[in-house]
């Protein structure tokens, strides 16, 4: 199994912030979740990783272990079961990747979540979602391990999935997710194109999908607010520390401007917050998972 020393975590987060880990290795096989176990089971501190789009990592991560499944196979069409069609893609497959080889087959479901681009993998974790698509919903079955049980796959009772959330109903904590099962629909590859750009073209309007960012730093509070317009009644929209700042186009994204660092980006998390609570009375929630 491959395994790097010492790597530079502003190469493996989107937001391009952080410092070093201590290691990171890259299971593809079975076999080498085995070996993986013993390091788990050990007193390091373990993080699966996928795209790093939606981390912060800080500088404090000189004991940190990564784990980045690196099963990358194509996507493949397993069954068809009634209307659907069903799709057996690898977690270490990026979903603008997945997005692009459904459109090639015609097949419907997941144009809602265009410009998202983490992987399979961190979309069933985060369960990744917009403009009304969450990919958890398209989930018909999942492969997890865990050093405890080993390798599994689960049905839809074993788990659960909210905003932002999935949830393996049996077991508590951490597991490494290592592929996934979806239901999509087949339609023709114009129409699942020709929406994939228009999904695209809105995100692109109110978010800064080309900059260095995480995504939404935080979830939208359960009573339908929005964390955005929070964030922008406290006067957070285009906030700057040194080179990190709340994008102008969309004020619940952080963005790198060059050479932010961690520093900048959680004192500017901690300042939103507090102010936040102090105009609206919301506790914002972090959806950004900080390292
Ligand atoms: C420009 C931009 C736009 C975005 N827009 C959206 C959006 O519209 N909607 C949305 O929901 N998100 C959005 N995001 C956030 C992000 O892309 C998603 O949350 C994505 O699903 C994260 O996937 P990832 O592979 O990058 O996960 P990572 O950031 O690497 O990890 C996120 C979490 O998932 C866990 N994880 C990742 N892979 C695995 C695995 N194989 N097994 C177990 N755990 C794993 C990690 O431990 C971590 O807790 C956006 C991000 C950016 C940069």
């Amino acid at each position: 199994m491959k395994k790097l020393h010492h790597p530079d975590l502003k190469k493996m987060s989107t937001l391009k912030m952080g410092g070093r880990a201590g290691a990171i290795y890259y299971p593809e096989q079975e076999s080498h979740l085995e070996k993986l176990s013993g390091i788990i089971g050990s007193d390091q501190r373990c993080m699966f990783l996928g795209r790093g789009s939606n981390v912060l990592f800080t500088d404090n991560t000189a004991d940190l272990v990564l784990i980045k499944w690196h099963g990358n196979l194509q996507p493949e069409i397993s069954a068809r079961e009634g209307e659907h069609i069903l799709v057996n893609v690898d977690a270490g497959f990026p979903l603008p990747r997945l997005l692009g080889w459904s459109a090639s087959r015609g097949l419907s479901g997941l144009e809602g979540l265009a410009g998202i681009p983490g992987s399979v993998g961190g979309a069933v974790v985060m369960n990744a979602g917009s403009h009304g698509v969450d990919f958890c919903s398209l989930l018909s079955r999942v492969w997890i391990w865990t050093p405890a049980a080993g390798l599994q796959c689960l049905q839809p009772e074993e788990f659960s999935h909210g905003y932002r959330e999935f949830k393996i109903n049996t077991l508590p904590g951490e597991f490494l997710v290592t592929a996934a099962l979806i239901s999509l629909t087949p339609s023709s590859p114009e129409v699942v194109q020709e929406n994939i750009k228009k999904f695209y073209l809105r995100k692109k309007k109110v978010q800064p999908v080309l900059a260095a960012t995480a995504g939404c730093v935080f979830k939208n509070p359960p009573n339908g607010e929005s964390a955005g317009r929070l964030l922008d009644q406290a006067g957070f929209r285009g906030k700057k520390s040194g080179q990190t700042a709340f994008s102008t186009k969309h004020a619940n994204f952080l963005v790198n401007l060059g050479n932010g660092t961690s520093l900048q980006a959680l004192a500017l998390i901690q300042e939103a917050r507090e102010k936040v609570k102090q105009v609206s009375g919301h506790e914002l929630q972090l959806e950004i998972r900080i390292i």
